[in-house]
């Protein structure tokens, strides 16, 4: 091939390529952007069930989608902190919690000196709904930067919109960013709600929606099995002893939708999130959004975010192998088929673009695997925090008046009580790695890296110290930071003995969904890695605004015509 150098290719590009006016350009872009772009995000989705489901798929839903897209099938999570709040972050923004500060669900906050949903504002009260314990008067508050919603309403003056719709608050609310309109399912409320950061009452079709009352039109209903008995011989048994018979629906098929009271009550209401039939009642707010809200009417790019949970709800009661998160992924596969076909009524095929992916996958039931002879295990926090108990005063002598040195553990952090240490006039990094050595006593405990070494740019330059440090925010952050072993998980299903989990930093949930499928985007199957931090810079590219300020991501321009 002909050496070119660098002055000689920008003078062929120049007579070469036609100079467009900003004008031109502009319409260039204008004749491609989408008029919408549905953002699917599937909660506790491992990419893995795409091919090991694939048998049962039919043609219309996943596959109908990847045949029409973009699939990227080595998409992963770079951080540890595999959870809804941190995932969705990512998804809408590209940025991960280093920037974002969405660190965890959950944080201690010390000014409240208090552990806090991340998504926590007093000044936001949840409609509809007397919010006890407070943590569910939700907003965007501590999200730091803007996300692709944001943006591109901030393009043209507020003239697109965005919605986004989700069984959890915080995900809508990272879907919809500032300036988008997030409503979510409250089991207080029976149906669908928000808070006062995004408007002051509802809008009259979710109240219509939710007049419709569709989750009681499922009480007393069964949740059977879409597909002959022998379909999920894939999936350990259906009565595996560690399923968790969630708000009364059972560890195995059938699975009866009811309340011992004979009508629904909140605890019916959550318990209908753990069903096929949570989707489609998403689905079915996604159709009644487009045209209740026009979206992708006019000339303006709108934004519809959708975030599916009952495939996370399902995941954390029976575990990831089990036969009801198979039959939900056939079921969901079905929906998604309905959905399509809506889809391409409302729309022609290049004046949409479908983007789907997912906030993290499933780490298995710890009892399953080691049924199989893999080491596995649940770590009880009491043990963790007891550990460090010991060390430290072991070391450095009991603190006064009773005071415990750990103040929470909440993954992915150990909070400690400062005031012990500088009561004590101790060295910080040095009780810190006291109790991360503590810490590594107990079974199933990987790695640790303190505060002080994360904020003194003390971690090693390996894949792990550096998934760590993008779930790091000093302010939101912990003492220690820590993870376990694969197969071994902490946190609330640690200290279950039941039901499962994730938020490791291993494949089983990093590894996720994929797919980019519509207008500008070149079909095609892409096994090269990406970060699920690319997600929102394509999506950007796509309909034609700059990505997120603190978007860290790669546009994915392979996949783009
Ligand atoms: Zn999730």
């Amino acid at each position: 091939m002909k050496r070119q150098t660098f002055a000689s290719a920008l003078l062929a590009a120049s007579l070469f390529t036609p100079v467009l006016t900003p004008q031109a350009h502009s319409q260039e872009r204008a004749a491609k952007k989408p008029k919408l772009a549905i953002i699917i995000v599937l909660d506790q989705v491992r990419a893995e069930y795409l091919t090991r489901y694939a048998p049962f798929f039919g043609e219309g839903g996943f596959k109908y989608l990847m045949k029409r897209g973009a699939t990227l099938t080595n998409a992963n999570y770079t951080h540890t902190t595999t959870y809804t709040g941190p995932g969705h972050a990512l998804i809408g923004s590209g940025s991960y919690g280093h920037t974002s500060g969405v660190v965890g669900n959950r944080f201690y906050n010390r000014e409240s000196k208090r552990v806090e949903s991340m998504f926590f504002d007093e000044n936001a009260k949840i409609l509809g709904y007397e919010a006890v314990p407070k943590d569910d008067d939700t907003s965007p508050r501590n999200f730091i930067g803007n996300n692709l919603s944001d943006q591109l309403l901030i393009s043209n003056n507020l003239q697109s919109k965005s919605v986004a719709i989700a069984n959890k608050d915080r995900a809508a609310i990272m879907l919809a960013g500032r300036l988008g309109k997030a409503y979510w399912y409250h089991e207080g409320v029976g149906g669908m709600t928000s808070s006062t950061f995004y408007t002051k009452e509802l809008p009259t079709w979710i109240k219509q929606f939710n007049d419709r009352k569709i989750p009681d039109s499922y009480f007393g209903k069964s949740w059977n099995k879409l597909l002959p008995e022998s379909a999920y011989s894939i999936s350990h048994a259906d009565d595996f002893p560690t399923e968790t018979d969630f708000k009364s629906l059972g560890r195995t098929f059938p699975h009866v939708l009811a309340d011992k009271s004979g009508k629904p009550t909140a605890d019916f209401y959550e318990g209908f999130t753990a069903t096929p039939w949570a989707n489609d009642y998403q689905l079915e707010l996604a159709r009644t959004a487009i045209d209740a809200e026009k979206l992708g009417a006019d000339e303006y790019t709108d934004i519809l975010g959708v975030s599916l949970t009952a495939t996370d709800i399902a995941g954390h009661a029976y575990g990831p192998d089990s036969h009801e998160v198979q039959d939900m992924l056939l079921r969901l596969d079905r929906s998604l088929e309905a959905f399509f076909k809506d889809i391409n009524k409302r729309f022609k095929k290049d004046e949409v673009v479908i983007a789907l992916t997912a906030d993290h996958g499933a780490s298995p039931l710890p009892e399953h695997m080691s049924s199989l002879g893999l080491d596995a295990g649940r770590i009880k926090r009491k043990n963790l925090s007891d550990a460090i108990e010991t060390a430290l005063t072991a070391k450095y002598g009991a603190p006064a008046n009773g005071a415990k040195w750990v103040r929470v553990v909440e993954d992915p952090s150990v909070f400690l009580d400062d005031t012990i240490i500088t009561e004590k006039k101790l060295n910080p990094a040095e009780v810190q790695r006291v109790a991360g050595e503590a810490m590594l006593t107990v079974k199933g405990i990987a790695l640790y890296y303190t505060r002080e070494q994360m904020l003194a740019g003390q971690i090693p330059n390996n894949r792990w110290a550096l998934m760590m440090e993008k779930a790091f925010y000093p302010t939101r952050s912990g003492e220690v930071l820590f993870f376990t072993k694969p197969f071994y998980f902490n946190g609330t299903y640690g200290d279950k003995d039941t039901g499962s989990t994730h938020g490791t930093p291993y494949e089983y949930d990093t590894h996720v969904p994929m797919i980019i499928a519509g207008a500008g985007v070149k079909a095609g199957t892409y096994n090269r890695a990406v970060d699920v931090a690319d997600f929102a810079p394509t999506l950007a590219e796509l309909i034609g605004v700059d990505a997120p300020a603190g978007s860290e991501g790669r546009c994915l321009t392979e996949i783009l015509k």
